[in-house]
């Protein structure tokens, strides 16, 4: 399988690369991503067959439809590290709430959040291509919470990689933090950023379009790389979790059609089910969920994308504050081509705005639909279901408000959920007691566990008498030398 660069080729760099070419080198061309050739499709029987198969034959039966560039022993290896999940045999149950809605819960893993799906085996692809190549790779992640703990973790002693996350300072969860600023690991850093998560994805952007940087990093012998849902590294592994949601619904209900729900912020995840539903998962539209943050909401409704007079607002679902959602880029070059594509994004970098013509926002409009909703109705709503039984995140409280307004068919619903209540006790806490008291999500954890009977892993309970080992807060200005120090010592 090869893959194609989203704005086009700038006839410098390769015109179609193998996949472990666009995970060790994710910027393409003019700034753009790789994005695969075609797509494999799902065979007539294929979900048929697939009912008596676990994730991880799904898994390695799904990536050999690609045809990807990496040796069966290393997809065997990396597909196993589902066995650090809840139940490797099944990482991602699927549970139902109402008649006609179902939760895939996508954060059993190591972090308690949806990120470890994609990193986990991300992490050891790549740290093995590294060391195959004899080549030392810096990974940079930027982080509104849940990427950096799920970089950390994948990454923490492996050969070859070292890390440098930076995560915005307060724009994060206690228990978030802790898992970063805690995390060992010789061949990591972090660092807090004075700013927003924007701040700290533009920061990464411009560091990796930094030629000082590069230039320092070669006398080094260290190429750089990301891990952020801009590496279609993650994205592959984002189509799998969709499809055997579906395989686990049909289990429970016949049905040949219905519709996903997403809670969104760089629309990564929302991506992996548009891929999948052009690989032929019966997906009937993807309906996508976002907070006050409502910029994917005003986007797919009216084909404007806008962020002029637009600030970043902070809600009680942090991992979807983000106004630049990165992932929407593959999917208007797969709509639109990749000369359209460039316009558009570059339109938006130097107007803050890009318009869909009529046609092409109907094309969008054939696959997503969406709505938004403020932290009031996600407490309102994890009230509700922890009333009767059922515990779930701020960040997947918000997927509700699509199942309430985003049906327009008789079809069963699978909402994702993305992140552990555990992550955001605090919230939680508020959300069932109907208060605004700011609690520490160490009291938080204690009480809505037991307030609720729950049991609370031990990676999330052992974070509060850890060691701090990363304690550093920088400006923006002063990251690159920070990462360069790293490097060099
Ligand atoms: C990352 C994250 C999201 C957003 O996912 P995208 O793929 O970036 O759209 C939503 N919820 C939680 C808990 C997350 O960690």
């Amino acid at each position: 399988m090869k893959f194609i660069e989203t704005r086009g080729n700038d006839g410098i760099k390769p015109k179609e690369v193998e996949f472990s070419y666009a995970l060790l080198n994710p910027i393409a061309s003019f700034g753009g991503l790789f994005v695969p050739k075609f797509l494999p499709k799902l065979e007539a029987d294929f979900f048929q067959k697939a009912k008596n198969k676990s994730y991880k034959e799904i898994t390695k039966e799904i990536l050999q439809k690609f045809k990807i560039d990496i040796d069966e022993k290393t997809i065997d290896e990396a597909i196993s590290l589902y066995d650090k999940f809840d139940d490797g045999k099944n990482p991602v149950p699927l549970r139902k709430i109402e008649e006609d809605l179902y939760i895939n819960e996508l954060y059993h893993g190591p972090t308690r959040a949806f990120k470890d799906m994609a990193l986990q085996p991300f992490g050891h692809i790549l740290s093995d291509l590294a060391k195959k190549q004899k080549q030392n790779y810096l990974i940079l992640a930027a982080t509104s919470g849940d990427t950096g703990p799920a970089v950390l973790d994948t990454f923490s002693n492996k050969d070859n990689i070292k890390v440098a996350c930076m995560y915005p300072d307060g724009g994060t969860s206690d228990v978030q933090r802790l898992q970063m600023v805690t995390q060992s690991g010789k061949n990591l850093q972090v660092l807090g950023i004075v700013g927003n998560f924007d701040d700290a994805q533009n920061t990464l952007k411009s560091l990796l379009a930094s030629p000082t940087f590069k230039e320092e990093l070669q006398k080094q012998n260290t190429k750089v790389s990301a891990a952020n849902s801009v590496n279609f590294g993650r994205i592959i592994f984002q189509i799998i979790y969709h499809i055997y949601g579906y395989i686990s619904l049909s289990k429970e209900q016949k049905t040949d059609e219905f519709y996903e729900i997403i809670p969104s912020g760089n629309f990564g995840n929302a991506l992996g089910a548009y891929y999948a539903k052009k690989m032929g998962l019966p997906i009937k539209k993807i309906l996508i969920a976002s907070n006050i943050n409502n910029i994917l909401t005003d986007f797919i409704n009216s084909g404007v994308y806008d962020l002029r007079g637009r600030v970043l607002l902070k809600t009680t679902s942090p991992a979807m504050d983000i106004l630049i959602s990165s992932n929407v880029e593959r999917v208007l070059f797969d709509k639109f081509g990749a000369s359209r594509c460039k316009e558009l994004i570059e339109n938006l970098k130097q107007n803050k705005f890009y318009k869909l013509s009529k046609d092409e926002l109907e094309k969008l409009r054939e696959d997503f639909d969406a709505v938004y909703c403020d932290d009031d109705f996600a407490k309102k709503t994890i009230k509700k279901y922890a009333n009767r039984g059922y515990t779930m995140d701020p960040h997947t409280a918000t997927t509700l408000s699509a199942y309430e307004s985003l049906k327009k068919e008789k079809l069963p619903c699978v909402a994702c959920s993305t992140a552990e209540w555990t992550k955001f006790a605090p919230t939680m806490l508020n959300a069932i007691k109907n208060d605004n008291v700011s609690y520490s999500d160490e009291e938080a954890l204690s009480e809505f566990s037991k307030t609720l009977n729950l049991h609370i892993p031990k990676n999330i309970s052992e974070l509060f008498d850890k060691k701090v080992l990363h304690e550093k807060i920088v400006n923006k200005k002063d990251i690159e030398e920070e990462i360069l120090t790293f490097i060099r010592g």
